[in-house]
């Protein structure tokens, strides 16, 4: 028979007297509650007291373990001194801000300094010594949402306050090390891809011994972001102000020029500040998206969901990006798939690095298709241009011409709606340049049209899913009012973004975390400062 706590009589029990006091707390504003609801946050709020009081006394009662023992340095071995005096520590933990007091120990020897404590903890750099809970859930609300609003939730959720200036600093040091890792993967295997080809196209006979995925999407899209360069935050100057600067600039050189004698105009004079107003600007977001035939889901009768995915977001050199497609395509097995469909607009350098990454093998099927709504819009282009838009009328008649030739399209018969436009002879030269950028560009895609036999396969034929990760993945975070970020801080978010939409986001916070310090921690720093 085992003897209780209780039993061995309060002047002996093993627990201390605080957590006794906290306990007795709890229980006595619990008996006093009335409503379940004042019941819960009762014991909820006593819990967590009891909590941090019982990790600070198990964590002081080591620390006086650690003074009672002999010490050896971990980097010489000789014996380490101890500090008379305990410094104080705060720490952040889901339960709550847990203070402590450890001892300082320095070597004879080699001089080397530690609190022997917090190296027991395994204690991170990267989380400021936080815990690493603590750290995941900050960073994972200030990834779902800005920094003020994500800890807002944060002190709703678990009670107390976290400052966002803590939650901004550790989400842009987790985002930069993943982003760091992540590119030093993408080099690694890129320079793999260059030393040994072969790897990434595997031979017949290994092929038949793997599993091979049946049918992968990969869909790519670009878009904008706002980017601001140069000084930032209190004391720089408002956006406002360097845009008036730089009209005012431009304003006085063109009253100068006037006064002048004929001549060549001179070049307006910038205040050094509004340069930045000139320089910044919006710069492109390429995004990829990855998903097998077999992650779909029938949501509805006309609606299918995407269960599981894999998205990449970028804002870089095309270089960069070739290598991170690279590293996605090598981890979600699309090189190794029976067959590979590509959707895509007809953006720059999208289909050019598919031919160079997805050659087709008779192992491999890769069939590309022209985003159908890209194609139609150049339809309705050219039907605005010599119907017109203005009237009820020329709406009308812009609709009875586009719609028929819409079908046709629809239906595969691209070649005939190419000669339809070749034959007509437009009156304005806008509708003529129209008419001839629309040619050029059935053209040119014309391969990537066949939607009839895409349909009769099954295959989906509308970029929709990538465009819409760039609504809730990237411009839901990221372009929001007034927001502006360097490369640095947005590349830093844009990857903890697209681990959350992957779901991966445990396991990649994990790996960020205990990861190794970078060598060169420049551009985590230029990112904090920056964001
Ligand atoms: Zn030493």
């Amino acid at each position: 028979m085992s003897v209780s706590h209780t039993a061995v009589g309060r002047d002996k029990s093993v627990l201390p007297e605080n957590l006794i006091q906290s306990l007795e707390q709890m229980w006595t504003e619990a008996l006093a509650a009335t409503t379940l609801t004042a019941l819960v946050v009762v014991v909820l709020k006593g819990v967590r007291r009891l909590g941090v009081a019982a990790i600070a006394h198990v964590l002081e009662e080591r620390d006086r373990q650690l003074r009672a023992q002999e010490l050896r340095c971990p980097k010489c071995g000789g014996v380490m001194r101890r500090d008379k005096s305990r410094r104080k520590v705060t720490r952040m933990t889901l339960l709550g801000k847990v203070t402590y007091r450890r001892t300082s120990f320095c070597c004879r020897g080699c001089g080397h300094r530690e609190f022997s404590l917090d190296e027991q903890l395994s204690l991170k750099e990267l989380l400021r010594g936080h815990s690493d809970e603590f750290a995941k859930d900050v960073v994972l609300f200030c990834t779902v949402m800005p920094f003020g609003k994500g800890c807002d939730l944060f002190t709703r959720c678990y009670g107390f306050v976290v400052s966002t200036h803590l939650a901004r600093a550790l989400t842009l040091a987790i985002g930069t090390r993943l982003y760091q890792s992540e590119m030093a993967r993408a080099k690694e295997l890129w320079a793999l891809r260059e030393r040994r080809p072969e790897t990434f196209l595997p031979l017949p006979a290994t092929l038949r011994q793997m599993t091979r995925h049946q049918r992968v999407y990969v869909m790519m899209d670009n878009s904008k972001l706002g980017f601001q360069e140069g000084k930032r935050g209190r004391g720089a100057p408002q956006l406002k102000t360097l845009r008036k600067l730089a009209q005012q600039a431009k304003r006085q050189a063109v009253r100068a020029a006037k006064r002048q004698k004929p001549g060549p105009a001179p070049v307006p004079v910038m205040p050094a500040e509004a340069a930045f107003a000139e320089a910044d600007g919006w710069k492109d977001v390429r995004a990829l998206l990855i998903f097998r035939e077999a992650d779909l889901a029938q949501s509805s009768k006309d609606r299918r969901e995407i269960l599981h995915r894999r998205v990449l977001a970028h804002v870089g050199s095309q270089a960069e990006w070739l290598q991170l497609v690279h590293l996605a395509f090598h981890e979600e097995g699309v090189y190794t798939a029976h067959e590979v469909i590509v959707v895509a607009d007809g953006g720059n350098g999208i289909w050019e690095m598919v031919d160079e990454l997805l050659p087709k093998t008779t192992f491999r099927t890769v069939i590309e298709v022209l985003d159908w709504c890209h194609a139609a819009s150049h339809l309705w282009t050219v039907g605005r241009a010599l119907k017109g838009c203005k009237t009820e009328a020329q709406r009308k008649a812009c609709i009875a011409w586009v719609m028929p030739l819409l079908d046709d399209i629809f239906a595969g018969k691209v070649a005939n709606v190419v000669q339809r436009l070749r034959k007509l002879a437009p009156e304005s030269t806008t509708a003529a340049d129209e008419v001839r950028k629309c040619i050029d560009y059935f053209t040119d895609h014309q391969g990537r049209m066949r939607y009839s036999w895409f349909r009769k396969h099954g295959y989906l034929i509308g970029s929709g899913a990538v465009e819409s990760v760039h609504n809730w993945v990237i411009q839901a975070r990221c372009r929001l009012p007034g927001m502006r970020w360097s490369e640095a801080g947005v590349n830093a978010m844009l990857r903890l973004r697209c681990a959350w939409a992957s779901s991966r986001f445990d396991e990649e916070f994990t790996r960020a975390a205990g990861g190794a310090a970078p060598a060169d921690d420049s551009s985590q720093r230029e990112a904090l400062r920056a964001a």
